[in-house]
């Protein structure tokens, strides 16, 4: 019962338990593999300094305090926390040598945001808090350098008053723009002493107008704001969205830790810089130091693309001493982490500092690169290389890059942030390119820079474009994450949003013009410039290698023609699981023939067609069991319902009326004609050019004739639910001459390979089948066709005999059709319609959004195997089937089949074989062997 007294009671409790807990860790004394207590940021901060790397002194409040923080409906901090803030930060004081608050020694820090998975630019850091009137002048005579704190304080005023104030960043930057204007300078560094005064004041002024109270100037208050303030941004707009476009779960990252870190400077002169560095380069993973910096700049400069940087092996001339500290501190980081390291550093007056590490995010080429390379170089093992990259990555290596033979001049060039080609419509701000990709436009975002906020135009467009910032900028950042091009730091480019164009030299684009933009080089061009398959580089086919050589369960393709084999070849197909037979057949030449076949009465017509189909049906499978010898070759026997050959009956009709009216016409044009004729009895000339003639009428008589047949077959083959209708197997039963037809290509292609020596391995697969009864009598066509093939050629064929398994009770009778077959094919697309009883058009057009929007079903069935059900079917299936045939060969065929979670399922089940499309057997290589390095870790546990 919640009477006052008893929430009384509650509430004290949790104080005094709060108060007793453990809310604040110091940078020394923090578990830096605890991310989801201390973020990322702040297990990496209390990791660094442990082993010993150059961080500043600070400490981290924990996710803990967030969350409790957020509960508290009087939006205080949970007890203790304070007090513990307090604590360390005398121990931040002694560490630095500097006073919170103090005049003669003040100590500025910083307030960081940081959670358990990282989210670049969510959530707001404040810098040099700590800075007030007082604090202020102390620093000017500490470090004799006035214009260098006006410059930090106008810094922490605009920062704290936009993110712990919530004061509109515009008002900041009028001001800024407006004094920088009076003073006619382009650069912020060009600024005065007294110009920076200016700023401060105004910006102090702007503060008070907008909350209607001064600037606060106790130092603890002012952290507590911004400690408070960090917390609040977790249920910001930004993070939220962020969090559910990328399926951030309470489980990988819960609520935000705060960093406070000791201020260093690198805007203290020519001696002091910042920068951000990758250990390896992010876009093409060689190794060697990648990243840029700023001399004379404080970290968020390099980061918003304020000024355009330089690349970090200017350092090496510059400032050659600390290029090797750097170059120290790189491998220091790779050496404990044993993974590419993002860093942020800064120099002040010579010393540096390590402000930052987190892993880096690349693109798929790098990452592939990177992963043979350490593992070469011995920083990881095989498996950790293989591990390290995510299956649904590699798609990006097989992107398209530009034509290069139809590359135009380009229109300007900026840095190749992210690589990558791309074409689209320009758009000028992000809500408009998510309205305009929303609406299934193709959109290019082009932007000066970009900010968090504009995240959802990110998400809409094909590729990124900014005319300033460099390559850690935002904007290179975001879309080297999301591997999406980007070009960045373009600088002749000028962005108008108000008029919604562009002004590039003579040149206006407006919103809605073609442009392409390449960032692997960082062109950019007019217009539409087609794009091309890549080919596989060396390391992808090495970790492929290495793959296959790690996984159990093997890969094949789903592949119809002798092209489609030879691609799926070259993706590294080890056989082909699924080649649909019906796909031959609507081949252009082929097709009447087809008709005809379904046309005739009775079976001695059939079997005119089919004598034409054989020897077309016998060439394809010879091709494509050349092609993939000695590898599998598992070839459907026709599946589809019949009329599927045929025009539907509305098309039909259409087709008649037409007739007739051509009939009428003929015949009208014929009487005229010979009316006329009578009238110029002696005109000769007018004899040749009789329109039709008797046969022409004949002609369009026949066309009638076929068609209405062809009408009352369609009508014949109507079927209320054709695909539960007559298909599959019970076709093949109905009409035996085709299977047989079938049987008799495939065995005699088998036939004339093994004469020629080439090894072969074709498999017979019945589809539909729910029955023993079904597949003992194909097997009798089998074998009958086999006999005598084997008599007239004198040789031993060599094939296998299995049945596909997609219907429900084919799963249940598992055990009968195993001792019938050599192999089962789960083919679970269907299986999963005849499971869920759903037909699968209609569920992804009516409900399924619904059921995943409102989580009723979470994934989609028809994409992601439902392990619950249909997988429990096939358990039971391979369980039964494996009793009554331990010899039994299987596998699965769905679209499932490329999918990483779905192969881990199959692997666990024990299949032989997954087979997907060509393109996705790359990603299914490597999935397969997670599904394996999976297995060890979960078994070792
Ligand atoms: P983000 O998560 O957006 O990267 P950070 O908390 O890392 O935000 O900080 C933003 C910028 O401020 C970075 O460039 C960082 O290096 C810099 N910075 C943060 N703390 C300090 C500090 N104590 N001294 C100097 N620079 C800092
Ligand atoms: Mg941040
Ligand atoms: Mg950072």
């Amino acid at each position: 019962m919640n009477t006052p007294d008893t929430i009384e009671l509650r509430k004290e409790a949790r104080v005094k338990e709060n108060s007793n807990k453990k809310f604040v860790f110091s940078f020394s004394e923090g578990n830096g593999k605890n991310k989801q207590l201390l973020g990322g940021k702040g297990a990496n901060l209390c990791e660094m300094t442990q082993i010993g790397l150059n961080v500043p002194p600070g400490f981290v409040i924990s996710t803990e305090a967030c969350l409790k923080y957020l509960e508290d409906s009087n939006h205080s901090l949970p007890a203790g926390v304070l007090t513990q803030v307090t604590e360390h930060m005398r121990q931040v004081e002694q560490a630095a040598g500097k006073i919170f608050g103090d005049f003669q020694k003040p100590l500025l820090v910083s307030v960081r945001s940081g959670s358990a998975l990282s989210m670049p630019g969510m959530m707001d850091t404040i810098l040099n808090l700590g800075l007030n009137q007082k604090t202020l002048q102390g620093l000017v005579i500490q470090t004799g350098n006035e214009r260098f704190c006006y410059d930090a304080y106008r810094r922490f005023i605009q920062l704290f008053g936009k993110v712990a104030l919530g004061v509109p960043d515009e008002r900041f930057d009028k001001i800024f723009e407006d004094v920088k204007y009076k003073a006619g300078v382009k650069l912020d560094i060009g600024l005065s002493t007294d110009n920076l005064k200016e700023i401060s004041q105004r910006f102090l002024n702007a503060v008070k107008e907008h909350t209607g109270k001064p600037f606060p100037e106790d130092v603890y208050e002012q952290l507590e704001i911004a400690i408070k303030a960090v917390f609040n941004s977790w249920m910001g707009k930004r993070a939220i969205d962020y969090r559910r476009e990328f399926n951030i779960t309470p489980q990988m990252a819960n609520g935000t830790a705060v960093n406070v870190v000791a201020m260093v400077f690198g805007n203290m002169g020519s001696d002091s810089a910042t920068g951000v560095a990758f250990t390896r380069d992010p876009g093409t993973g060689e190794n060697i130091l990648f990243g840029e910096y700023l001399v004379n700049a404080q970290g968020e400069d390099v980061v918003a693309g304020i000024r355009t940087p330089k690349a970090v092996l200017q350092l090496r001339e510059e400032m050659p001493g600390l290029y090797r500290q750097l170059e120290e501190l790189r491998n220091s980081l790779e050496n404990h982490y044993k993974e590419v390291q993002d860093f942020e550093f800064t120099i002040e007056k010579g010393v540096l500092y390590c402000l930052q590490t987190r892993n880096g995010k690349m693109n798929g080429t790098a990452m592939v690169r990177t992963s043979v390379e350490m593992a070469t170089e011995g920083l990881i093992t095989k498996q950790q290389a293989l591990l390290r990259l995510k299956p649904e990555m590699l798609e990006q290596l097989l992107h398209p890059h530009l034509d290069t033979t139809k590359k135009t001049t380009p229109l300007a060039q900026g840095l190749p942030a992210s690589p990558g080609a791309a074409s689209g419509q320009c758009v000028f701000d992000a809500d408009r390119a998510e309205l305009l990709g929303r609406s299934g436009h193709k959109v290019i975002l082009v932007r000066e820079e970009t900010k968090p906020e504009d995240i959802h135009g990110f998400f809409a467009s094909q590729g990124i474009l900014t005319s300033r910032g460099g390559k850690t900028s935002h904007a290179a950042v975001v879309a080297r994450g999301m591997g999406k091009p980007c070009v960045a730091g373009a600088e002749g480019i000028h962005v108008d949003v108000k008029l919604r164009q562009a002004i590039i030299g003579e040149k206006i684009l407006h919103e809605g013009d073609f442009i392409t933009i390449d960032g692997g080089t960082g062109y950019v061009y007019q217009g539409v410039i087609p794009t091309f398959e890549p080919s596989f580089s060396d390391e992808l086919k090495t970790v492929l290698q290495w793959a296959d050589e790690t996984a159990k369960i093997k890969v094949m393709a789903n592949a119809d023609t002798p092209d489609a084999a030879q691609k799926a070849l070259n993706y590294g197909a080890m056989g082909i699981g699924l080649c649909r037979t019906e796909r031959m057949f609507n081949a252009p030449d082929r097709l009447p023939i087809v008709v005809e076949m379904i046309l005739a009465n009775t079976e001695e017509e059939r079997s005119v067609a089919l004598n034409q189909l054989l020897p077309i049906q016998r060439q394809d499978f010879k091709d494509i069991l050349t092609t993939m010898a000695p590898r599998p070759v598992t070839i459907r026997l026709l599946d589809p319902p019949i009329h599927e050959f045929l025009p539907t009956q509305d098309e039909l009709k259409e087709e008649l009326a037409h007739l007739h009216h051509l009939k009428d016409t003929a015949s009208g044009v014929n009487d005229l004609f010979n009316t006329l004729r009578l009238l110029h009895a002696y005109d000769e000339s007018s004899k040749a050019a009789i329109p039709f003639n008797e046969k022409g009428i004949e002609l369009i008589d026949q066309a009638i004739v076929k068609k209405e047949l062809m009408l009352k077959k369609v009508r014949d083959l109507y079927e209320v639910n054709p695909m539960l209708g007559h298909r599959g197997v019970r076709l093949g039963l109905t009409y035996p001459e085709i299977y047989k037809m079938q049987i008799q290509a495939i065995l005699e292609a088998a036939a004339d390979c093994q004469e020629a020596n080439i090894t072969v391995c074709p498999e017979i697969m019945v589809p539909q089948v729910c029955n023993a009864e079904e597949l003992i009598r194909v097997k009798s066509y089998v074998k009958e066709v086999q006999e005598k093939i084997e008599k007239e050629r004198q040789l031993k064929l060599v094939f296998r005999f299995g049945t596909m398994i997609e219907v429900v009770r084919a799963c249940v009778t598992a055990d009968e059709l195993a001792k019938e077959v050599e192999f089962f094919s789960f083919g679970t697309n269907d299986l999963t319609q005849a499971t869920f009883s759903f037909s699968r058009e209609d569920a992804e057009n009516k409900f399924l959004p619904l059921y995943a929007e409102k989580n009723i079903l979470h994934d989609n069935p028809f994409e992601i195997l439902d392990t619950n059900g249909v997988g429990k079917l096939m358990r039971f299936a391979v369980e039964w089937g494996r009793k009554s045939n331990p010899a039994l060969k299987l596998g699965i065929c769905g679209e499932h089949g490329g999918q990483p979670d779905s192969i881990r399922f199959c692997h666990d089940l024990g299949l032989t074989y997954v087979s997907c499309s060509g393109p996705r057997v790359p990603i299914a290589r490597l999935a397969a062997a997670h599904a394996k390095l999976g297995e060890a870790k979960s078994s070792s546990l």
